[in-house]
């Protein structure tokens, strides 16, 4: 029997691996010019990491985790979500005492042992960012500024853009109770998982996705009412702020997100591509999980996306991503011109050209075939004669126009016309 792939992960190769490197490549490319810098983070961390910093009441925690214990005993989880991770970075290397704010950006693979969809993985990538130390509602500004610019250059501008806050250490509590109130009065109209949830983490039965749920919590009490001066206050600058910079945007009372860290503002990117209204990017403040982790008090913000969701969801509106590189040129050679023309192909290639040519010791229709099927933009046959002459013949393959030119200004010449 042939071994598989296990369930919930897959291979990125041909046009969908060129599209993966764009979409990397572009979003360092935006996440530089807004100043963040690039972190990498171990695929594994100790389990209490994300036990203390994802939360133990989350579904990531109590359903979704790799654990294993590895060969010396200890407790290993593989990663399920960035945020955690840079957390204890910051922590370890102790950035707190640099200058403010720290900007990270991040292209991580994750995993989550999750029922595989379309769009859903037990293996996935998230990009994201991780903004510490800014209390300021100028931070939510700087991160959505970002994410808004970055889906800009790659071709997506149709999603919906929702906000919400849902307080903090201070005016949570009211809200809790009230929630819990409502929640026990109407216990029975509940779905199993809100009834659990009413005991672990109430504020997640609000975006549950049951529909009777959906139904009764209709009229449950909303975060946004609840909330204390400041986070009132916070809450208004971040709506005036994304205004004036020109973001739309729709409050949605019933966004809480899924962990526990959040805070205050929490976002979600919506978009109907792929199917079903569904969220292609969420984040939100976390300015206890710093402290959580046994830090300083640091105020902080991120997002993450799923990259595969987000190709997804391009494809599905027909924007065009680079697909596999063409070659500029394929060097079609003979038995006494093979060492000659791999000698080309490597001066060539070393000034930034694509060139291919024979490595397989094909006669010279087979090269040709294959020139075809790689879809080479130039051919040039590379004989004896060509070898002592000062030029060479050079045929576009689209138009099959040949081209005289000298040896020396080949690498001019292709720059010039790929
Ligand atoms: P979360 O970390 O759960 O808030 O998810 C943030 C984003 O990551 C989601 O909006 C998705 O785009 C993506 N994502 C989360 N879980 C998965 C998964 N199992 N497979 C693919 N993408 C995912």
């Amino acid at each position: 029997m042939m071994i598989q792939a296990p369930k919930g992960t897959k291979d990125i190769y041909g046009t969908e691996a060129a599209n993966v490197r764009w979409l990397e490549d572009m979003y360092a490319d935006v996440a530089t010019r807004f100043g963040f810098k690039e972190i990498k983070l171990p695929t594994f961390e100790h389990t209490e990491l994300f036990q203390r910093g994802v939360g133990d009441a989350t579904d990531i925690v109590q359903k979704e985790m790799y654990t294993f214990l590895d060969k010396g005993g200890r407790s290993i989880t593989l990663r399920p979500e960035g945020t955690a991770g840079v957390v204890r970075a910051y922590l370890e290397h102790g950035m707190p005492s640099e200058p403010s704010p720290m900007k990270f950006f991040y292209c991580l693979n994750n995993f989550r042992y999750e029922r595989p969809q379309k769009g859903r993985y037990r293996e996935f990538t998230q990009f994201g960012v991780e903004l510490l130390g800014s209390e300021s509602p100028l931070a939510e500004i700087e991160v959505l500024s970002f994410l808004v610019t970055y889906f800009a250059a790659i071709g997506l501008d149709e999603y919906e853009l929702h906000i919400n806050s849902i307080g903090c250490d201070k005016c949570r509590p009211t809200y809790h109770a009230e929630l819990k109130k409502f929640l026990a009065a109407h216990h029975d109209e509940l779905c199993e998982d809100c009834q659990a949830r009413y005991e672990t983490n109430p504020l997640r039965t609000l975006d549950c996705k049951n529909e009777k749920c959906q139904l009764v919590l209709e009229d449950a009490p909303k975060p946004a009412d609840y909330l204390c001066d400041d986070c009132d206050i916070h809450y208004t600058h971040v709506k005036e702020g994304l205004d004036q910079i020109g973001i739309e945007f729709e409050e949605d009372p019933k966004l809480v997100r899924g962990l526990d860290y959040y805070t205050r503002t929490v976002f979600e990117f919506v978009s109907d591509g792929i199917g079903a209204q569904s969220a292609i990017c969420g984040g939100g403040r976390y300015d206890n999980l710093v402290e959580t982790l046994g830090g300083p008090p640091t105020p902080a913000i991120g997002f993450a996306f799923g990259l595969e969701r987000l190709r997804l969801e391009l494809e599905a509106r027909g924007i065009e991503m680079p697909g596999v590189e063409r070659p500029d040129l394929y060097i079609l050679s003979f038995e006494d011109t093979r060492g000659p023309a791999l000698h080309l192909a490597q001066r060539l290639r070393a000034e930034g050209l694509t060139v291919e040519t024979d490595i397989m010791e094909r006669s010279f229709k087979a090269q040709m075939k294959h020139a075809n099927r790689i879809y080479a933009k130039h051919l040039l046959v590379l004989g004896s004669e060509e070898l002592k002459a000062d030029t060479v013949q050079v045929k576009n393959m689209a138009s099959g126009e040949e081209t005289e030119i000298a040896k020396a200004e080949l690498d001019d010449y292709l720059l010039e016309n790929y």
